[in-house]
C-alpha cells in the first residue's frame, strides 16, 4: 500500500512538472501580433481574385511563385508578377519545378533554389523569401536556402514566437473552415504571435441540384441569374461545382448558364466562397485587433527584427 502511495505520489508530480513545462512554452510569446496570408504555387486566382480583395480591403499579402509554371493555362503571366510587385504585394521563390526538396542532393537543391530566384530576378522581380513545397525541409535544405534567401517557411501548423526560425518559418494551411481561422487569429493576438496562414487556388464551391442541362465545359464562362454573378468553370464531383469568381456575388436560388456550351442547373447551397471568406477574415482582424497588423512575410520579418541577408 505504501509503495503504491508513492508510485502516486511520484506521478503526480511528474505530471506537474510537464504540466509547468507546458505553460511557460506557451508563455513563449512574440513581439506583437501578426497575420500574413501567402498564396503557394502561381495561380492565376492570385491576380484575378486576390489581389483585389486585398485592395477592396486595404491589406497586403505574399505570393509564392513556381517559376517554372510561370504563363501555363491557369498560371500567372509574367507581367500579372510585376502588377502584383507593383500593387506592393511580396513576390516569394516556390522553386523551378516544385520538387521535395528533401528528396534531391545538394545540387539539385541549390539549382531549384538559385535558378527561381534568378527566373523571377531577371524578370524586375524583387525576391527575398522562398516557401519550400509540400513544406518540406532538413537541414540540407535549410543549409542551401541560407546561402540565398532571407527565410524560408515549413508548416507544422504552429504560430511564430518572438525570435522565429528563420529558415523554418511556421505557418497553418488556410481550410474552409473560417471559425477555426478566427479563433487562430484570436490566439495570435493574445498571444502577440505572428500567424501565417497559406492558401492555393482560390475558387467558391456550391451545390447544385441533379437536373443539369447539357454539360459544362473547363474554362468556360458561367453567367449567374438573377444575381448576375459570373465565374469561371473549374470542375464538377458529384452535386458540387467548383469555379472561380469571376464578378459579383453568386446566391442560392441562381440559375447557372454556361456561355460556350449554355449547360444550365440551379445553384442550391453555397459551400464556401474565399473571395467573401478572406475578405471576412481581414475585417473581423481589423475590426477586432486593431493593433494587429496585416503584413507580407519580408515586413513580419522586419518587423520581428530577423536579419536580413547579405
Ligand atoms: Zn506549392
Amino acid at each position: 500500500m505504501r509503495k503504491l502511495i508513492v508510485v502516486v505520489i511520484a506521478v503526480l508530480f511528474i505530471s506537474s512538472c510537464s504540466a509547468i513545462v507546458k505553460k511557460d512554452s506557451s508563455l513563449d510569446n512574440g513581439l506583437v501580433p501578426l497575420l500574413t496570408f501567402v498564396f503557394d504555387d502561381g495561380n492565376d486566382t492570385d491576380y484575378l481574385v486576390a489581389r483585389e480583395i486585398f485592395k477592396q480591403h486595404q491589406a497586403t499579402a505574399s505570393f509564392a511563385i513556381t517559376t517554372g509554371w510561370i504563363g501555363e493555362k491557369d498560371y500567372l503571366t509574367a507581367s500579372q508578377l510585376l502588377e502584383l510587385q507593383k500593387d506592393g504585394f511580396e513576390i516569394m521563390s516556390h522553386t523551378v519545378s516544385h520538387p521535395n526538396l528533401k528528396s534531391l542532393d545538394e545540387k539539385q537543391i541549390e539549382h531549384e533554389l538559385s535558378s527561381s530566384k534568378k527566373t523571377l530576378e531577371a524578370m524586375g522581380v524583387r525576391v527575398k523569401n522562398l516557401v519550400y513545397p509540400y513544406n518540406k525541409n532538413n537541414s540540407l535544405v535549410r543549409e542551401v536556402a541560407a546561402k540565398h534567401y532571407r527565410s524560408a517557411r515549413g508548416g507544422r501548423r504552429m504560430m511564430n514566437p518572438a525570435q522565429p526560425e528563420q529558415y523554418e518559418l511556421k505557418s497553418y494551411p488556410a481550410n474552409h473552415n473560417v471559425n477555426k481561422i478566427k479563433s487562430l487569429i484570436d490566439r495570435a493576438n493574445s498571444e502577440n504571435k505572428w500567424l501565417i496562414l497559406y492558401y492555393h487556388n482560390l475558387d467558391i464551391k456550391v451545390r447544385v441540384s441533379p437536373d443539369n442541362t447539357g454539360t459544362f465545359l473547363k474554362g468556360e464562362e458561367l453567367l449567374f441569374s438573377h444575381s448576375g454573378a459570373r465565374g469561371r468553370y473549374s470542375k464538377e464531383l458529384f452535386s458540387w461545382l467548383y469555379f472561380l469568381p469571376v464578378a459579383g456575388t453568386p446566391q442560392a436560388g441562381d440559375t447557372i448558364i454556361g456561355q460556350t456550351s449554355k449547360a444550365t442547373c440551379r445553384l442550391d447551397e453555397i459551400i464556401y466562397n474565399d473571395k467573401v471568406d478572406i475578405g471576412g477574415l481581414i475585417e473581423y482582424t481589423h475590426s477586432r485587433y486593431p493593433d494587429m497588423k496585416i503584413v507580407t512575410i519580408d515586413q513580419g520579418l522586419d518587423i520581428y527584427k530577423v536579419r536580413s541577408e547579405e
